[in-house]
């Protein structure tokens, strides 16, 4: 899944979706989906008819509808083809002063429109120095169980996302990762042995082609969510080949 952040033009939105249909195309077995920023969802919806690649939004708004100046509610997603929603990017978190329970309410708006939320977590530097990936990740999972239940991740993905690797050129090891992953389904099995197996649980942090592969044999890495890699198109293709 590639996040664009706030990144592109109309040109570059259709220069690589159109670069994309192809390894898409000839990659049926691996779900691809691109989250360009909101004002190009239109564009790139009637750039992906008849596409086998889906389409996801950055952020989404707890309310329907309303004076709430410049937010996009679920439900507007929907009528631009929308099938995934970012909810808790830590830039979101940091930028935006988003709280676990704000980014709980965005899970929940995102599924009552139909939409599948895309949940991130991950620690900043200092918590993964100081040991406490696994509580921060737990915490973060915790609010949106005790706000949506757990079967609401029967119809959602999780994308561990360590806060220092993201944009940064620092990738999580396969090793370092594929331990958290485990952590995280370990810690959903406790509540729901199925709800945990069937989970998508992508790892995100400067994933690039020659990294994808390495991650994606790993047993509980399902996919990667991609940042800077995603807005080339070289490198998106070589991600999606490694799937
Ligand atoms: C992201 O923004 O979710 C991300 C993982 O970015 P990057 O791949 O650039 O680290």
């Amino acid at each position: 899944m590639g996040n664009w952040k706030l990144n592109g033009n109309k040109a570059m939105v259709a220069q690589l979706i159109t670069a994309l249909q192809a390894p898409a195309t000839q990659h049926p077995n691996v779900a691809v989906a691109v989250c360009p920023p909101v004002l190009f969802l239109g564009q790139a919806q009637a750039l992906l008819t008849d596409s086998p690649i889906a389409l996801g939004a950055q952020d989404v708004d707890i309310h329907d509808q309303g004076a709430f100046t410049g937010e996009n509610s679920a439900h507007m997603y929907t009528e631009f083809g929308v099938q995934y929603v970012l909810v808790g990017h830590s830039e979101r978190r940091t930028l935006h002063g988003e709280s676990d329970a704000m980014v709980a309410a965005k899970f929940r708006a995102a599924q009552d429109a139909g939409l599948t939320p895309v949940l991130c977590i991950g620690e900043t530097l200092a918590q993964f120095e100081a040991g406490e990936t696994q509580a921060v990740v737990e915490r973060q999972l915790h609010e949106v169980i005790a706000h949506c239940g757990i079967e609401s991740f029967a119809n959602a993905v999780i994308a561990y996302e360590p806060v220092w690797a993201i944009g940064t050129g620092k990738t999580a090891t396969p090793e370092i990762a594929q331990g958290v992953h485990a952590a995280i389904r370990a810690f959903l099995a406790n509540l729901d042995a199925k709800v945990a197996d069937g989970v998508q649980i992508l790892y995100g942090g400067s994933v690039k082609g020659s990294s994808a592969a390495g991650l994606f044999a790993m047993a509980d890495i399902d996919g990667a969510l991609v940042g800077g890699a995603a807005l080339q198109a070289d490198e998106f293709a070589a991600i999606i080949s490694a799937g």
